[in-house]
């Protein structure tokens, strides 16, 4: 267990006794039990529930995030609830939660700023009818104005130049058209400053990946069978 001294495990599970290991090895550590939130937003109603969750938390850990999933069938497992037909959260864009998570990834501080924020939400809007926070967009227009949000920037065609430019090394990116919308090539602009700080969240790899895989629907297209070819 002492692998994974680094995210907690022990602190978390000694403050949610509910909770337990269900799995450890090298690869991942599992957990599961109640969870309870009592929570408010100021003008919203109180949320007072508990939860069955599981979570599968990967080693390499907070490069590749846990999923959690619903299992006490509290979701509905529809897009409206961001909940996936197999139970787990639709919590947010990966970058997103990276950054919170920054300068503390510990289970704790997952918990306190994905997963309960989340878990109010959600409960909110089944209990009461509505979003406390307002609408959470889905699939490529919430990962738009996600990304606008923490890159300062709106309109899909800004965040995707965004993007693209992370994917790139400084230099070449430098010679690219600003997001900022100034008309001027991003070297020549300060806000190369503002995005050169999440270079150091992901690689440029990932950004690249990212742009090319992540704007997609919530759900996944139907695979269409090919027929085989006969000669
Ligand atoms: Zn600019």
């Amino acid at each position: 267990m002492r692998q994974w001294d680094g995210i907690g495990l022990e602190e978390f599970l000694a403050a949610h006794p509910k909770i337990r290991i269900t799995e450890i090895n090298d690869d991942r550590v599992e957990l599961a039990g109640e969870y309870q939130l009592k929570a408010q937003l100021a003008g919203s109603q109180l949320v007072d529930q508990t939860y069955q969750l599981r979570l599968v938390c990967p080693r390499d850990y907070p490069k590749t995030l846990p999923k959690v999933f619903d299992e006490g069938k509290y979701f509905p497992r529809t897009q409206e609830y961001h909940t996936y037909p197999d139970g787990s959260f639709c919590l947010a864009s990966e970058i997103k939660i990276k950054l919170l998570l920054l300068d503390d990834h510990s289970l704790a501080a997952f918990f306190e700023k994905i997963i309960d924020r989340f878990l109010y939400a959600v409960t909110h809007r089944i209990e009461f009818g509505f979003f406390p926070y307002g609408e959470l967009a889905h699939g490529e227009q919430g990962l738009i104005e996600d990304y606008g949000e923490m890159f300062g920037l709106s309109g899909k065609l800004s965040v995707l130049r965004a993007l693209q430019a992370l994917g790139k090394r400084k230099r070449e990116a430098n010679k690219l058209p600003c997001p900022c919308g100034c008309g001027r090539r991003l070297g020549l602009c300060d806000y190369r400053l503002i995005l050169n700080q999440f270079r150091s969240i992901e690689r440029l790899r990932w950004f690249q990946l990212h742009l090319t895989e992540s704007f997609k629907p919530f759900e996944k297209p139907q695979k269409i069978k090919k027929k085989s070819r006969t000669i």
